[in-house]
């Protein structure tokens, strides 16, 4: 039996490395997008020509959203804990996550290959950091790490229960899911987390996803990077 805390075949390293995001499964073809469109026809096709191309770039420009809800993802996803957080604001996807309450895992933390300074202005913003040594700063980090999984052992040792010995980990916490989504709501979670507004950690799987589902929908992807997105 695979370990779920190993990537799938198919996926994309993040992060240094340290996190990945793999595609587990899927249902459903560009094709699919267009047959259910064309339901109310009553016809079926099982390729995809020139004039059915232009029918996506319709549908996707009017908004005509509901067809792409017919094709589905399922992603594992390794992450940091706070990316888990803010991944998990995104309602229309369904979760299942590796729990530490069941589980004896290696505890692993992400270490930031860099660190930025925060905006002056925007507060949801950071930029790159000329006036403070990362390096220093970092290798504090590791050792708060290490004396936060120091703790957690030293509080499972004396017979605390793991849900609350858990709440001395880092937010660096590595934690793996699963995330199921259809087409329509992914491009929404694309749109909000491929963004210059979006944490750069996060954006890193946005851009990871992309790099997954671009040959299983590829002109769906022309079409938004005919409209500037980078795919
Ligand atoms: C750059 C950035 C910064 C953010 N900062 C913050 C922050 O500071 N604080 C904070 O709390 N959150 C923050 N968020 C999270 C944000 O508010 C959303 O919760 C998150 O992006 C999920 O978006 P969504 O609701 O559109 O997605 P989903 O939950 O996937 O929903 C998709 C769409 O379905 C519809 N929908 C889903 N559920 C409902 C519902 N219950 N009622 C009506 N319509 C629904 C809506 O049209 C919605 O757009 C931030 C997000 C981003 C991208």
């Amino acid at each position: 039996m695979q370990h779920l805390n190993v990537p799938p075949d198919n996926h994309v390293k993040v992060l240094n490395g340290q996190g990945w995001v793999g595609l587990i499964d899927h249902l459903g073809t560009e094709a699919t997008i267009l047959n259910a469109a064309r339901v109310s026809f009553g016809k079926l096709k099982d390729s995809v020509d020139d004039k059915d191309v232009k029918l996506l770039e319709y549908l996707i420009e009017n908004q005509h959203t509901s067809p792409m809800e017919h094709v589905v993802f399922t992603f594992s996803i390794h992450c940091p804990l706070f990316v888990r957080g803010q991944w998990h604001r995104h309602r229309t996807w369904s979760y299942n996550e590796i729990s530490r309450r069941y589980t004896e895992i290696d505890i692993e933390f992400y270490n930031p290959p860099r660190l930025r300074a925060q905006a002056k202005i925007n507060r949801q913003a950071s930029v790159d950091a000329e006036d403070f040594d990362d390096k220093i700063l970092i290798e504090k980090m590791h050792q708060h790490n290490a004396e936060s999984l120091k703790l957690y052992n030293e509080l499972l040792d004396a017979g605390v229960c793991r849900e609350q010995a858990r709440g001395v980990l880092s937010q660096n916490m590595m934690v793996t899911f699963w995330g199921t989504v259809d087409l329509n709501n992914l491009l929404h979670f694309l749109e909000l987390r491929d963004s210059e507004h979006a944490q750069w950690e996060i954006r890193e799987y946005a851009v990871a996803i992309k790099k997954l589902i671009k040959p299983l929908i590829p002109n769906v992807a022309k079409y938004f990077e005919s409209k500037g997105q980078i795919w």
